[in-house]
């Protein structure tokens, strides 16, 4: 196979060089340009018109280096925008700053290396700016006009983008790095905008029950339980008596009866326990979905034609206000 050919550094026609602003992120490790963010410049100046590159970091020192270098490369402004929240360019915090920039930019295109980090941040981006990222990108044909590797590399594939803003992650190899020159790009440092959640601290909820996901026994309760009350009356003595973990359906989620993370069913916990009480729950096909593998299934349910009925081995037609009680005295006798 031969090595593919680097790609010219020429960009297109006067018409389209008038049109296009680039963005380009600049990504750094430590207080460093990476190697490929010299590859993303050439990519960017490939479209034509006005190229800015983007260097983000916790604060201005700490990406001083990066930005001396940066400024060197050929691009007509540099902006470096910090927060603390940026240290590590996290994609959760950085993607809406990068959105928000390119939207009050006016950008046409934002371009960076194909990297791990650009992998990350870029779909994000992508999903927050509503448009389609094109990865990858080995060629630009013209400002619509992309080439990327498809079948592990085995076919090239032509991306024409209709999208208003086109957002493209590029192959580094295939770009010559861009080299520093004399001319100083103007450099805009400010505090990032528009910053996104940050990672603060965890509380875990800690609990003697069996974890729902793996306990042996399951009990269940349903929107028949009516209130967080009457699920704390009756589903909780009857889970501790048979020493359960504590499940809802999502109705009882919902209605504040049960924290979510108790949830069985398609949106909730996937379980398989060994026996599975299913209390003042109908049986709503989402709901079986994350119980029905169990071993053996108990429902009481006060309506006989309950869906429920149909996938239990044991059924108990009863109000659940009254079986319940007199289940946990028998259990707690045995
Ligand atoms: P209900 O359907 O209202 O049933 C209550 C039952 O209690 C009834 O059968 C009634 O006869 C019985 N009852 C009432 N009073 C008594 C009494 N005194 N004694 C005995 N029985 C009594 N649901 C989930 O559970 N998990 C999911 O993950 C889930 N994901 C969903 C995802 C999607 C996309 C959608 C659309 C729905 C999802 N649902 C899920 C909701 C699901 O469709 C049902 O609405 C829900 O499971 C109903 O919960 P329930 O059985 O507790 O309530």
């Amino acid at each position: 196979r031969t090595a593919l050919p680097r790609t010219a550094t020429r960009a297109f026609s006067a018409s389209a060089r008038a049109k296009a602003e680039t963005l380009v992120f600049l990504e750094t490790k430590g207080d460093s340009l990476v190697p490929s963010a010299a590859n993303a410049i050439t990519a960017a100046k490939k479209v034509g018109g006005k190229v800015t590159g983007l260097i983000i970091g916790k604060d201005e020192a700490s990406v001083k280096p990066a930005v001396d270098r940066a400024k060197k490369m050929g691009l007509d402004a540099l902006l470096v925008r910090t927060s603390p929240a940026l240290e590590h360019a996290l994609a959760e915090p950085t993607a809406p700053v990068f959105a928000e920039l390119v939207k009050k930019g006016g950008y046409t295109h934002f371009a960076a290396g194909h990297s791990a980090l650009g992998k990350n941040l870029f779909p994000r981006v992508a999903g927050l700016l509503e448009v389609q990222q094109i990865s990858d990108v080995m060629s630009i044909q013209d400002e619509n006009t992309f080439t990327r590797p498809v079948y592990a590399g085995n076919a090239i594939s032509t991306v024409k983008s209709t999208d208003s803003i086109k957002l493209f992650t590029v192959r580094a190899s295939t770009w010559e790095p861009a080299q520093e020159g004399d001319k100083e790009a103007e450099v805009d440092v400010k505090e990032a905008e528009n910053v996104g959640p940050e990672w603060v601290s965890e509380e875990l909820v800690k609990s003697e029950r069996p974890d729902l996901a793996t306990a042996p026994t399951v009990v269940s309760g349903g929107r028949g339980v009516k209130s967080k009350e009457a699920f704390d009356e009756t589903i909780i003595p009857l889970a501790d008596a048979l020493g359960a973990a504590i499940g809802a359906s999502r109705a009882a989620v919902d209605s504040g009866y049960a924290d979510n993370s108790l949830q069985v069913g398609q949106t909730g916990k996937v379980i398989a326990p060994n026996l599975y009480v299913a209390v003042g729950i109908s049986g709503a096909i989402q709901h079986l979905a994350g119980m029905k593998d169990s071993k053996t299934i108990v429902a009481i349910n006060k309506d006989a034609d309950a869906p429920i009925f149909q996938v239990a081995d044991i059924g108990l037609v009863a109000d659940l206000f009254e079986a319940v009680p007199e289940l946990v005295k028998k259990v707690e006798e045995a």
